[in-house]
């Protein structure tokens, strides 16, 4: 196992790949790093992230996110699925979708497609909290929290990075993990196509007058995605409203109760009256992608590389495939007693991912245009195509397959 360590020649600390950012897909790569025996040093800027590993009570986060069973497989593979499951879990046995206005529907359901279920509901601050305990347990992982990076070189075989202290960090490879608005792809001068979806999305906790079922509910509209996601509780539910924005902020002015009201209305009180149990939060939504995932020693993962609308729940599962798929070709890299950081190496990781991701991309685009058209042609196509879906098995299953990331 290698460790980080200080060079006295010039007072830089050495490891093999450093992780700028520590949010749920840093963690990963970096956990996945620490078990492959690489020496790793994790940046994060936000001095909150980090929750006491010991503590057996972790507050609950608004901030939820449908996991795949490929993101599951991952973290059994990483040992902290049962840390996860343990807490709070939501599992999503059935999955109801409907276009508001024209009436046509798709039920999906797990006992249908043979599957334990099609997807678990999990709170951000659980997953960052079993990965920080499980990374506790590796003395080759050195977490620097509250001091960024402000540059970095390149010399003959590595890359030399500078903190804001003028601190010298050295590595073989610099990862970015820091999200939508990454310093390492600005830096790096890494090109990003990006589009507004002039939408914004409302999360919130509510309350059901009838129990979920561990139903999860989708209902499409001229104006956006609203999502029911079922908690553990059998009460209790997370929403994602996806609204168009000016429409989005003046939902948010809303009191508790009119808000309450309109949720109601929205999904045709299909779990009863329902009540926000919690303050409202928004994201503005926008899709990105960076023109490359790699740079000379440089690497984008997650929504480094990558935002997508979040209708679908696939955001961070896939910057957790990109983790394991760039944790994968090191390791083979290593094996052959390549430089990690070499050009051949990265443009790997770019061919298995970029591709891959755009697909995504594309797909989500296509939904959030399909369904938010008010076109009298669109609206039918999409109507037609929902009952068409529904009285398909083969099509359900094919859908399922794709939402539950295999
Ligand atoms: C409303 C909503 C619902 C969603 N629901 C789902 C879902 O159900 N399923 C799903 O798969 N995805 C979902 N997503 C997407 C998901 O939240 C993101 O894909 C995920 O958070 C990306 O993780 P990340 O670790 O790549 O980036 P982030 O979560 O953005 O983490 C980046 C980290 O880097 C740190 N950082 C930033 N800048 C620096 C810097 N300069 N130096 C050091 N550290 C830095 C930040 O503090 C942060 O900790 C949803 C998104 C939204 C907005």
């Amino acid at each position: 196992m290698s460790i980080c360590y200080l060079k006295t020649a010039n007072n830089a600390l050495h490891c093999d790949v450093i992780i700028n950012g520590g949010g749920m897909v840093g963690l990963t790569l970096a956990l996945l790093l620490a078990q492959a025996d690489y020496s790793v040093i994790i940046l994060e800027t936000n001095i909150k992230t980090p929750i006491a590993p010991t503590s057996t009570e972790i507050p609950s986060d608004l901030r939820v996110v449908a996991l795949t069973q490929a993101t599951r497989q991952l973290f059994e593979s990483l040992d902290i699925w049962q840390s996860i499951a343990s807490k709070r879990l939501g599992t999503m046995e059935n999955i109801k979708v409907w276009d508001q206005a024209l009436s046509g529907s798709v039920f999906f359901s797990a006992l249908e497609a043979k599957e334990p279920d099609l997807g678990v509901i999990v709170e951000q601050s659980v997953i960052l909290h079993a990965l920080q305990a499980a990374l506790q347990h590796y003395p080759n992982v050195q977490t620097i929290y509250d001091t960024p990076l402000q540059a970095y070189q390149i010399s003959a075989d590595r890359l030399m990075a500078t903190m804001q202290n003028n601190s010298i960090l050295s590595a073989k490879l610099l990862v970015g993990c820091d999200g939508g608005q990454s310093w390492v792809r600005n830096f790096s001068a890494i090109a990003v196509k990006e589009r507004s979806y002039d939408q914004l999305a409302i999360v919130a906790t509510i309350q059901s007058e009838r129990p979920h079922l561990n139903t999860a509910y989708q209902r499409f509209n001229a104006t956006g995605v609203l999502a029911l996601l079922p908690l553990s509780d059998p009460f209790t539910l997370s929403i994602v409203w996806s609204v168009e924005t000016t429409l989005g902020q003046s939902l948010m002015m809303l009191s508790q109760e009119a808000f309450s009201q309109q949720l109601t209305q929205e999904v045709e009180a299909v779990l009863g009256t329902l009540t926000v149990m919690s303050k409202r939060i928004q994201f503005p939504l926008r899709e990105q992608h960076a023109t490359s995932y790699i740079g000379e020693r440089v690497a984008l993962v997650g929504d480094a590389a990558h935002v997508i609308h979040p209708l679908a729940g696939q955001g961070v599962n896939l910057g957790f495939l990109d983790a394991a798929v760039l944790a994968d070709i090191l390791v083979q890299a290593t094996k052959k007693h390549r430089d990690i950081g070499y050009d051949y190496v990265l443009k790997r990781y770019q061919r298995s991912r970029r591709m891959h991701n755009q697909g995504m991309i594309y797909l989500m685009r296509a939904f959030k245009e399909g369904f938010t058209h008010t076109s009298p042609l669109l609206g039918l196509l999409r109507n037609k195509g929902l009952d068409w879906v529904d009285s398909h098995a083969w099509l359900k299953q094919f859908f399922i397959q794709k939402a539950l990331g295999k």
